[in-house]
């Protein structure tokens, strides 16, 4: 952790849509897709959110920045002030300093504008740069992400998904924000470029002291980039915790099962894979007490009735855990 100053401060994130059951009949029903989350994010510092597909951290990510047909409650702070109850027009020009890179760069990107005309939007939309300013600004930008300032003529469709991945971050770096939210930006690409995107993310954040939620489902990924890390289940976090200790010293059954998935022993030590039994349930069918004890190779009979609460385990490095194993 570098720094103890709170930059985002989420308590009792609660995210829930309307859906209509099968048949069309009867009320609508309401879906929990994140079900009561808090958690802070520390200036300079980037906080993991980890989890299987569909355990709601891409719904978490983009309801901090008002994304999508969503109901809302808790509350969100940034930098010590209430978000969650300004109108809108006061929103927009906060969402200058709250970016977000998306897992498909280029379903974010406009086909039909060149990146010099898309970056030069963006500009004028918020009044940064315009003209001969905007032209020194975008190729100040392409430099920065580490593309030749020539491709400012260029079409999406005429870059890599790497080089993709790299507009994207310009875009997000265009209004000069403190905070991005990184959903999955490498999951879509190889390897070889995965390495060089979070790379290129690691230099602009210790150039530029930005901070970064960085969504992603493969705990391998998050370990390189993280400075702490959130596992989440179902619309919960279920541990939180520094990440070289959450790593030595798992605590929660799923984190346990994730880190075993990892091929590489070297990644908290295990070398025996921990297989879940099913699947994830989907958020109408939430099981009773612990959500995850359909699946917990530690279930007890308690579990089926009782929800543990994220509770802090060790007061001296932050590690919290919800488990009934440490209540
Ligand atoms: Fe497993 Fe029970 Fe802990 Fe849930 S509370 S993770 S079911 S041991």
């Amino acid at each position: 952790m570098k720094e103890q100053v709170r930059l985002l401060s989420v308590n009792d994130l609660r995210v829930h849509f309307s859906q209509q059951k099968s048949g069309g009949l009867g009320k609508p029903v309401l879906i929990h897709v994140v079900n009561g989350v808090s958690f802070d994010v520390f200036q300079g510092e980037t906080l993991g959110l980890v989890g299987e597909s569909g355990c709601g951290k891409t719904t978490l990510g983009r309801a901090l920045i008002r994304l999508g047909h969503s109901v809302v409650t808790g509350t969100i702070s940034f930098e010590g002030r209430e978000i969650t109850s300004i109108g809108n027009r006061e929103f927009r020009s906060l969402r200058k300093e709250i970016q977000m890179i998306f897992q498909d760069p280029f379903g974010s990107l406009n086909p039909r504008l060149t990146v010099g005309q898309m970056l030069g939007e963006v500009l004028l939309v918020h009044g940064i740069a315009r003209g001969d300013a905007a032209r020194k600004r975008i190729e100040e930008l392409l430099d920065v992400v580490g593309l030749n300032k020539e491709y400012a003529n260029r079409y999406p469709h005429e870059f890599s998904g790497g080089q993709r991945q790299r507009l994207g971050i310009a875009r997000a770096l265009a209004v000069n924000p403190k905070f991005i939210i990184c959903d999955e930006p490498v999951s879509a690409l190889d390897v070889s470029i995965q390495s060089q995107i979070l790379n290129l993310l690691k230099d602009l954040q210790r150039d530029l002291g930005l901070t970064y939620l960085f969504i992603a489902h493969d705990l391998s990924v998050v370990e390189y980039i993280s400075d702490r890390i959130a596992v989440m289940y179902l619309g919960k976090i279920v541990e939180i915790a520094d990440y070289a200790e959450l790593y030595a010293n798992p605590m929660h059954p799923y984190t346990k099962a994730l880190l075993s998935a990892i091929p590489n022993p070297e990644f908290g030590g295990k070398k025996d894979r921990i297989l879940l039994n099913g699947d994830l349930p989907g958020p109408m069918n939430i099981p009773s007490g612990c959500g995850f004890h359909p699946r917990c190779p530690s279930a007890m009979a308690e579990c089926r009735m009782r929800a543990p609460q994220l509770q802090e385990h060790n007061s001296a490095n932050g590690h919290q855990v919800s488990c009934l194993l440490y209540e």
